[in-house]
């Protein structure tokens, strides 16, 4: 029997979990937390990620809980535009809410995956002779394959490529899902969706599901992600909502009564941070298997195009097509060698659209806002589009 250790329990490693288990393979998930499950706010997933979740099988659980997201422009915090939205784009993003996606995950596991929480991995074993191994410092975890899908500060990428740091990005963000029956009447009715560029902000809003429908969605509402400049609050949920609603007081309608809508405990504080340089390699053999470097563990990168989910679902399908047919030896080895070589492009290449999409957001000062929105009309569409080009442009590996 084939078998496959996998680190961490995100969306990365339950996605590789149950690839792996329906191709054959006996994997054991090692999770930190006591439970598994997804945080409570929302992700966009892109056509890539989508084409990922359709090549893992998951595609038909997608449908029961996916809005899709219309292009809804750029706007100032006055409310005009910095972009247009341009109606009738053939693929748009679904947006879902994070709880969903990890029960969707979790259904498409099958008997074959076995999954021990509190087991934080805080050793690896690499070695040309024998099988790779990790451990927590009282049980032994050897198998074929290993997956380091745990997460950004990834204790086996540490060991495996302990020259990529973690750096902040230089700003932090705030997420909320305001469940419908707290969202007050908006909008004149119609949809909540759309992104707001300020000095140093960011503000984006979007609706999962409809109000009042038994709705695509379980878990519906409204959510929003704000981004500012600078370090994460150390005060309390209650004051950081002061500070927000004070930041965002000025701008269009309804950034004002989501903020109001909004209760402390609806909120998710995170400092946002990426990894620099991105290792050189994301698959490493070792004896007759070897390790892979999947998701955030692989590529952690700012949400500014809203990719890293995305990306850890293509990392997903990719090896489930590598693997399904190796047996220990030789041919594990070359799938081992072959991730890393179609995935590492990828993403050094969606790394470098969000940084320049980075710089464009956080440009400050009266003159650098200036020239960003004069020229956001002309570039954006531009960055934009081809960020959603090379995001759609990937295709499962056959
Ligand atoms: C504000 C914000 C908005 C975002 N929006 C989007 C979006 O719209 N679309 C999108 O595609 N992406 C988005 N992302 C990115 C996305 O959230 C991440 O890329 C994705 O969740 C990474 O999943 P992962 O499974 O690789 O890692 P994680 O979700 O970090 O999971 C890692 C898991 O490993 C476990 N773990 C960690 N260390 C250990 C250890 N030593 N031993 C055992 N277990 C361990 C952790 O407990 C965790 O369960 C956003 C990110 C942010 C910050």
């Amino acid at each position: 029997m084939r078998t496959a250790v996998v680190v961490g329990a995100g969306i990365g490693g339950l996605a590789v979990a149950g690839a792996l288990a329906r191709s054959g393979w006996q994997v054991t998930v090692l999770e930190r937390g006591d439970r598994v499950r997804g945080d409570q706010t929302a992700l966009i997933l892109w056509p890539n990620g989508v084409k990922a979740l359709d090549a893992l099988g998951l595609a038909g659980g997608l449908a029961a809980i996916a809005t899709p997201l219309p292009d809804s422009g750029v706007r100032r915090p006055d409310g005009q535009w910095l972009v247009q939205p341009r109606p009738g784009a053939t693929r748009v993003p679904v947006i879902v809410h994070r709880e969903d996606l990890h029960d969707t995950l979790v259904a498409g596991l099958g008997d074959r995956v076995e999954i021990r929480t509190g087991v934080t991995v805080r050793s690896t074993r690499v070695s040309p002779d024998d099988r790779p191994a990790v451990s927590d410092g009282r049980t032994t975890y050897e198998a074929d394959v290993v997956v380091a899908a745990d997460g950004i500060d990834s204790a086996v990428r540490q060991r495996l490529a302990p020259g990529s740091t973690v750096v902040s990005s230089g700003c932090a963000a705030w997420r909320a899902v305001i469940p419908w029956y707290r969202v007050p009447p908006l909008n004149d009715g119609r949809p909540v969706v759309g992104e707001t560029l300020g000095a140093g902000y960011r503000f984006v809003a979007a609706q999962l599901g409809q109000r009042g429908s038994a709705g695509s969605s379980t878990r519906g509402g409204i959510y929003w992600v704000a981004t500012a400049a600078g370090a994460p609050r150390p005060e309390s949920p209650e004051t950081q909502l002061v500070l927000l609603r004070r930041w965002f007081a000025r701008w269009h309608a309804p950034i004002g009564d989501l903020l109001a809508a909004t209760e402390p405990d609806d909120l998710v504080q995170q400092e946002v941070r990426e990894l620099r340089p991105l290792p050189r390699e994301y698959g490493f053999p070792a004896g007759p298997g070897g390790f892979v470097l999947l998701g955030d563990a692989a590529h952690a990168m700012p949400h500014h195009l809203g990719q890293g989910a995305c990306l850890a679902l293509e990392d997903a399908a990719t090896l489930q097509s590598l693997l399904r047919e190796a047996v220990p030896g030789r041919q594990v080895s070359e799938a081992v060698a072959a991730y890393s070589r179609l995935r590492r492009p990828r993403a050094a290449t969606v790394v470098r659209q969000t940084r320049r999409m980075s710089a464009v957001l956080q440009a400050r000062g009266r003159l650098a806002l200036r020239a960003r929105d004069a020229a956001l009309g002309t570039i954006s569409p531009r960055l934009m589009g081809s960020a959603a080009t090379a995001a759609a442009a990937w295709k499962p590996p056959a």
